[in-house]
């Protein structure tokens, strides 16, 4: 037992040379032992919480609650957010409607495809919605995709990547929202759906219909192919949310095309045609989605389709600098850290949105370019005694010439 006077656990009163590890407090002391014995009791704690939860509903915000929490991070994209909550609201009414209800009326799965150009934040909208409804989440690549027995990945591998950011917590993993990024990259390469195999096209398609309507797929739980002697684990995604992106390029010709033969929503101002042209995508419809190559039993699970809009430099100038960890917020702490006051004159931020939008790379130009820019301070300037870096235009200039990047643009 302790004595007093000398250091001890104050926990179990273990002695100092009876302990490997004593961590002081404010009021005294901690041994290894003890603290093994907290966590324990932590894990029981949580773990009983985690299964509470499951057992009951699974608490939604309203869809005018999830929008204002998107707005923190997303600039713009009404239209988006707006489908994507409802759809999310939906969602998660119908998962959590009583058994008996839903027998009654039975409410569809709402998955959602988002068409926009590269950049314009498709994937940030569904990781956001993600961590607002702290559901396990993948994003999901449906290039790699192959159809079953070709060189590639089976499209059951992204639950695997969904399990694996759970910690293979199955129950977790069926409410799950799960995002297919570049789904455009798996149309059908012509109409004519008969000229050769199409490995990565039509079949993937085929292999993704059961998954995204809802079935019992086995899933190897380390990825890759399945081969006999592998345990699998059993999901059943008839909960899981599934969102899909994709820039579909060239869509806007085959959308003008039909607008034109409807001739529908073109006015005969010429300014309003000018705009109109800029923004075809909002008239957007399944019908557009399926002359581009997705089949229609696809386009059946798809149900809700969105758009995003074109950043334009008003919205790209937003970007930088308001979201909740917009970029400059970003490079602001990282220099804060390290004891320096990062200022940056208004013309630099023109000059970013400019460059961003001449290399059409919406706003993951940003970062690229902000990062020509900060690299060179942020490899010299930590361990001096420079406590202040003004960015003037001069200076943002002459580093952007320097850079990588403005070769690209000469190339
Ligand atoms: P996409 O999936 O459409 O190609 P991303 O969602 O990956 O684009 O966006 C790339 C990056 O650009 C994101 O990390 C995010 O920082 C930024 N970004 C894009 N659009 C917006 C937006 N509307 N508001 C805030 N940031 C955005």
């Amino acid at each position: 037992m302790a004595k007093t006077g000398t250091v001890h656990c104050s926990f179990c009163g273990r002695n100092r040379d009876e302990v490997k590890i004593l961590i002081a407090g404010t009021d005294g002391h901690i041994c290894e032992n003890c603290i093994e014995h907290a966590h324990e009791i932590i894990q029981k704690e949580f773990h009983q919480k985690k299964a509470e939860g499951k057992a009951g509903t699974l608490k939604v915000q309203k869809p005018m609650a999830i929008k204002a929490f998107m707005d923190q991070y997303i600039i713009g994209q009404d239209e988006a957010k707006k489908i994507l909550c409802v759809a999310v609201y939906n969602h998660f009414k119908r998962i959590n409607l009583p058994v008996t209800t839903k027998n009654e009326v039975e409410i569809e799965k709402s998955n959602v495809i988002m068409i926009g150009e590269t950049g314009t934040g498709k994937t940030l909208l569904a990781k956001t919605i993600a961590k607002l409804l702290n559901v396990p989440f993948a994003i999901v690549d449906a290039t790699v995709f192959t159809e079953a027995g070709y060189v590639g990945e089976d499209v059951e591998s992204m639950l695997t990547r969904l399990l694996q950011n759970c910690d293979y917590d199955v129950e977790a993993a069926q409410r799950g929202i799960v995002y297919i990024d570049e789904i455009d990259k798996i149309a059908r390469k012509s109409d004519n759906a008969s000229i050769t195999r199409d490995v990565s096209g039509e079949g993937v398609q085929q292999s993704l219909l059961k998954m995204l309507e809802g079935t019992d797929v086995l899933v190897p739980p380390q990825g890759g192919r399945k081969h006999p002697d592998q345990k699998m684990i059993k999901v059943d995604t008839k909960n899981i949310l599934f969102i899909c992106g994709g820039a579909f390029d060239g869509i806007d010709k085959i959308i003008a095309r039909r607008i034109n033969t409807n001739a529908i929503g073109f006015s005969v101002n010429k300014e309003e045609q000018e705009l109109q042209r800029k923004n075809l995508l909002r008239f957007v419809n399944a019908q557009d989605i399926k002359s581009f190559g997705l089949i229609p039993e696809l386009l059946g699970r798809l149900p809700i389709i969105t758009h995003l809009e074109p950043l334009d430099a008003a919205t790209l100038r937003s970007i930088l600098t308001e979201p909740k960890n917009a970029l400059i917020k970003q490079y602001t702490q990282l220099f804060a850290i390290e004891k320096i006051k990062l200022t940056i004159a208004p013309e630099v931020f023109e000059f970013i949105v400019e460059k961003a939008m001449e290399y059409k790379l919406g706003a993951r130009g940003l970062r690229s370019i902000c990062e020509s820019l900060f690299t060179n301070a942020m490899f010299e300037m930590p361990g001096t005694n420079i406590t202040e870096f003004n960015v003037t235009l001069e200076y943002a200039q002459a580093m952007f010439n320097k850079s990588k990047l403005s070769k690209l643009k000469a190339a």
